[in-house]
């Protein structure tokens, strides 16, 4: 049996857990957390990080500092995930969905000027599957409109735009560190605040509303509740899994663009012969080996697929239904249809991808995809 996801023990994270036990803290912000927080600061020049429990408290700690209130707009991807769109309508927002690439599953960067109007706050574009989005565009449209601009950058650890790191160009960033991500915590994120009038305040909203903060540094000589805010620190057992993960970036992110590339030069000439897309980079992007997926001709084609590599052990997953048709979302959305959104719902397949899928494995796959269109499945 080959699982889709399998998480990754890379060596020292019970060590290290147990070391957070034995010192006598295990609650937020303590060595692990510093730790962890200065590595992202210091590798990818990210101005200042705060470890989370998820992307997904990231993303609300970026709503919460962007002020937003009700009646302001944000523009999303409708082919993201759930939270890219939710932290955003909980605080108010209304969400005005984008279109996708027509080459890409990103968001069409070339379309977003038509969705801004005078209410609109912030873009959230999504980095999907790790490969940037035209960030020049879209920070000059932040430039033109006066627009927050939050990286969704959840699959993104360690990939580039133009030579720099993403989670560095937007105004705010997130990251996620859940069990599917390349670098892991079990659950876990980062937030990144690269613009410096943003920082003290998400400091207040990452420890409840109070300013703990300045208090440890001796700059006040109580703290006190001075803003919202929540929870969103991870615990240094948390923490502690994460540096581990952090000490071995470099193998597993080797490891995985090796994956990446072996499924791409095992499928390339079926897919031409059979008229399926295989993920391609843009020129100015990178790939971090973060996920494989291919793009079948409809949804019929994706099913049969998908079966087929069942009946082969091979659990393969397809992802993300237009949030703009999404139960919760489709009487608020303004009525656009968003075929580019649609089509990656339907015909986008996701391959198994994790570190210790092996060469055999990766071969044996692409070798099931290859059998099915001899036995005249299409
Ligand atoms: C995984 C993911 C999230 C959510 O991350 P969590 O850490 O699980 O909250 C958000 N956005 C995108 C694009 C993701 O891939």
């Amino acid at each position: 049996m080959i699982p889709f996801n399998k998480p990754l023990l890379s060596g020292r994270e019970v060590e290290y857990i147990i070391d957070a036990v034995r010192s006598g803290k295990i609650s937020g912000n303590g060595i692990f957390t510093q730790k962890c927080q200065a590595f992202f600061e210091n590798k990818y020049g990210l101005k200042k990080c705060l470890l989370t429990t998820s992307c997904t408290d990231a993303l609300e700690m970026c709503a919460m500092l962007a002020d937003l209130k009700s009646g302001d707009e944000v523009i999303v991807p409708s082919f993201a995930y759930v939270s890219t769109a939710l932290a955003f309508v909980r605080q108010g927002a209304k969400i005005v969905f984008a279109d996708s690439r027509k080459d890409h599953p990103g968001i069409d960067e070339d379309k977003i000027e038509l969705l801004i109007s005078p209410a609109t706050k912030a873009i959230v574009p999504v980095h999907y599957a790790g490969v940037s989005c035209d960030m020049d565009k879209i920070m000059a449209l932040s430039k033109k409109y006066n627009l927050i601009v939050i990286e969704d950058a959840a699959q993104s650890v360690d990939s580039y735009y133009k030579s720099r790191p993403l989670g560095s160009i937007g105004h705010l960033a997130t990251f996620s560190f859940h069990e599917t991500k390349n670098i892991i915590s079990g659950e876990g994120g980062l937030l990144v605040i690269n613009d410096d009038q943003y920082i003290n305040r998400s400091k207040i909203i990452w420890e409840k509303g109070t300013n703990r903060a300045e208090f440890l540094k001796g700059e006040v000589d109580k703290y006190e509740w001075v803003d919202i805010g929540s929870s969103f620190l991870p615990s240094e057992i948390t923490s502690a899994y994460l540096w581990a993960q952090l000490e071995s970036i470099d193998q597993i992110q080797e490891k995985r663009k090796h994956i990446w590339n072996l499924y791409y030069t095992e499928l390339i000439d079926w897919a031409e012969k059979n008229t399926i897309k295989l993920p391609e980079i843009p020129s100015y992007a990178t790939n971090n080996g973060h996920m494989f997926y291919i793009v079948c001709n409809d949804h019929d084609q994706r099913l049969y697929l998908t079966e087929k590599l069942k009946k082969s052990d091979i659990l393969a997953v397809f992802h993300y239904q237009s949030l703009h048709k999404s139960k919760y979302y489709k009487d608020k959305h303004d009525g656009r249809p968003l075929p580019f959104s649609d089509y990656y719902s339907d015909c986008l397949l996701r391959l198994p991808f994790y570190f210790e899928l092996e060469d055999s494995d990766v071969k044996r796959i692409c070798s099931v995809l290859k059998s099915v269109f001899n036995d005249n499945g299409k």
